[in-house]
């Protein structure tokens, strides 16, 4: 068996830890005589995963019983739609911090049901920045601020948490839910597609206040109203086990490495040998965030051209060191950085950069 180190936006690395686990109870899950895949969602023995996957998830958080965690199918995407029409109206619309690709989707959503206004925008700057506090402007009715977390797209990062006031704050965590501590408990409500940072693709978690659970509008059909979720434990329909099971041992995983303090710091480490690697290369890579803004979780660059660019991923690839391409929106390369990724992946990888710098100047 040969394991690559895997640089890929998402679906992404995970613990090679919780890999080998999965793979040992596989046939046989807790003396069941069945796989995890296989068993009924109404049994004891899923049921104390699904509960221990919330706990554990609320307890990193550092979050008491005023919130409450829901697994939703539909992906990211689909909270961009259910957020509006859960909670906002025309009187009453939801306000959009625009920092990137996901958060532009967001607010489209949004726009569709005529509920959106823009708080804040860097588009104008490509988005190599996110928003200073003092550009976010709330609008007055607001019933929630909602902004992206980490640009996932773009590599750039709130680095503060946005002061919203009166008004709910919401963040789509995806790429960087549990990387690192934060008072969790100045926002309201926060969703997560795991397969970015927490677990393989098929579930999305949705921390949200209890308060803002409890009643949905009478008019959604019950699979959009997060008050289905809520009354029914995320169990009203078939839950998809096997990837609320993955995000369950990776909480645990991260539990037992040092919780989200030991995560920040061999995160932190990591995106240093990255942006120290372009820093130092004398402007041969290029950093598309601006410094304070760069993202902890995935560093975006640029080299000379186009031609190097694809020299670039092909020679990494021999080197065991996979999914460095950037998205097309933005060219150049990505690397994904995760709480999974070792510290010696983003070594190789820093190393890499800096003898490739120096073959091809
Ligand atoms: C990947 C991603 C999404 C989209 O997630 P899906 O689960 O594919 O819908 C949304 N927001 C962010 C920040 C992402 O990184």
């Amino acid at each position: 068996m040969k394991r690559i180190y895997n640089f890929n936006p998402g679906p992404a690395t995970l613990p090679l830890e919780v890999l080998k686990e999965a793979q040992a109870e596989f046939l046989d899950f807790n003396d069941t005589g069945m796989s995890i895949l296989e068993i009924s969602h109404r049994a004891k023995a899923y049921e104390r995963v699904h509960n221990q996957a919330k706990a554990d998830i609320l307890n990193l958080m550092d979050l008491d019983d005023d919130y409450e965690v829901l697994f939703i199918q539909g992906g990211a995407s689909l909270q961009f739609a259910m957020i509006p029409l859960n909670f906002a109206t025309k009187e009453r619309p939801g306000s959009y911090v625009i920092s990137g690709v996901f958060s532009s989707n967001a607010y489209r959503e949004a726009a569709i049901l005529e509920v959106a206004k823009i708080a804040a925008s860097t588009k104008e700057e490509n988005f190599r920045r996110v928003p200073r506090q003092d550009e976010i402007r709330i609008h007055p009715n607001a019933a929630y601020l909602h902004v992206c977390y980490n640009n996932t797209i773009y590599g750039t990062e709130f680095h503060y948490i946005p002061d919203s006031g009166n008004v709910p704050l919401f963040a789509d965590m995806s790429s960087d839910m549990l990387s690192r501590p934060l008072d969790f408990s100045r926002f309201s409500l926060i969703y997560a597609g795991v397969q970015k940072n927490l677990g393989p693709a098929g579930v999305v978690i949705v921390v949200a206040r209890r308060s803002l659970l409890e009643k949905s509008p009478e008019i959604l059909p019950t699979m959009l109203r997060y008050e289905t979720f809520y009354k029914k434990n995320s169990l009203y329909n078939t839950p998809p086990a096997f990837s609320i099971y993955m995000v369950g041992k990776v909480a645990a995983w991260i539990k037992n490495n040092g919780g989200l303090e030991e995560m920040a710091r061999r995160n932190s480490i990591k995106a240093k040998l990255l942006y120290d690697a372009i820093d130092s290369s004398d402007g041969f890579y290029r950093g598309h965030a601006e410094p304070d803004s760069r993202s902890f979780m995935n560093v975006t660059f640029r080299l000379p051209n186009d031609e190097l660019e694809k020299k670039f991923v092909a020679e990494a690839l021999e080197h065991d060191l996979s999914g460095v391409k950037g998205h097309r929106s933005v060219g150049g390369m990505r690397a994904s950085i995760y709480n999974a990724m070792p510290i010696e992946g983003a070594a190789a990888l820093a190393d890499f950069m800096n003898r490739f710098r120096k073959a091809n100047r």
